[in-house]
């Protein structure tokens, strides 16, 4: 894999503020591309922006909330103006409302289920008949090992992210015929603000029960995603790569 592999590619990462999504951004940057970063705040980006400065591709801020759909058509009118196409999509943009099920509330279920699986499905909307027409193209939905084992106290989370499962693997089947991939990368546990908010105490006992015997990086995802849209991942669509340290095996 050459160093610039990603020259020339345009790509889009939803929820590049921080975490994954930015360590996402940085890395398709590194490779080369041009990457359109969101945030659902004005300025949100300003940090990513900084760590992408180095290039040798760039990166360029937009504000977008993917569970709303007239801002997620503006993003895509915006972006196909300004660049005329887009080869990597990554759905990356989630949000967590953890709660028992008992206690669990609709609005907290309707809000996980809008950003995490809504939001996916109305940025594909956006993008997959350009990336169709151009025959070609890259969309990686970032799951989470949640969505295949479920979770205590995540039931809304869990459906979220097993919905983008199938979300991924139907597109993928709609898409195939128009060589565009769709994968969906489902991490285990990843060192970021979403879970930082993890107790100590509970923290420690999910690192048991991590073989590798560390928690993820952001970066081991972003490896993840520079692999499937490199010329070695050109044969892989519909797929879910675990990225869990061994957690889930
Ligand atoms: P994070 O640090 O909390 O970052 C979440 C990102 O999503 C932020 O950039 C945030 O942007 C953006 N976002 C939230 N709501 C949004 C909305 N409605 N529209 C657009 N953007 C929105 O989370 P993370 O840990 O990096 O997680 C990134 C992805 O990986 C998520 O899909 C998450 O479910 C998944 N994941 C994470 C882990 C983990 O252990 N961390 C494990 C499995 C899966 P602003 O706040 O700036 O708007």
């Amino acid at each position: 894999m050459s160093p610039t592999h990603l020259q020339n590619k345009v790509a889009l990462v939803t929820g590049a503020s921080r975490g994954i999504g930015r360590a996402i951004a940085v890395a398709l940057v590194q490779h080369g591309a041009t990457v359109v970063c969101t945030s659902t705040k004005a300025g949100g980006c300003e940090d990513t922006l900084a760590c992408c400065a180095a290039g040798p591709g760039k990166a360029i801020a937009a504000v977008c909330d993917v569970s709303d759909s007239e801002q997620v058509e503006s993003l895509g009118k915006w972006l196909l103006d300004a660049h005329g196409r887009l080869d990597i999509l990554v759905n990356n943009a989630g949000i967590t409302r953890d709660g028992v099920f008992l206690r669990m509330s609709e609005e907290d279920f309707d809000q996980v289920l809008a950003t995490n699986l809504r939001g996916p499905f109305l940025v594909c909307k956006a993008f997959s008949r350009t990336m169709a027409k151009a025959r070609g193209g890259r969309i990686l939905n970032i799951g989470s090992v949640v969505g295949l084992t479920g979770n205590a106290g995540q039931a809304n989370y869990a459906a979220s992210k097993a919905g983008l499962l199938g979300l991924t693997k139907s597109l993928a089947k709609e898409l195939s015929g128009r060589n565009v991939t769709v994968n969906l990368i489902a991490p285990g546990f990843i060192a970021t603000d979403m879970t930082a908010q993890i107790p100590e105490e509970l923290r420690a006992g999910m690192l048991k029960n991590i073989p590798l015997g560390r928690f993820g990086q952001p970066e081991d995802i972003a490896a993840a995603v520079i692999f499937l849209c490199s010329d070695a991942g050109s044969y892989i669509t519909g797929q879910t790569l675990v990225v869990d340290g061994g957690m889930t095996m």
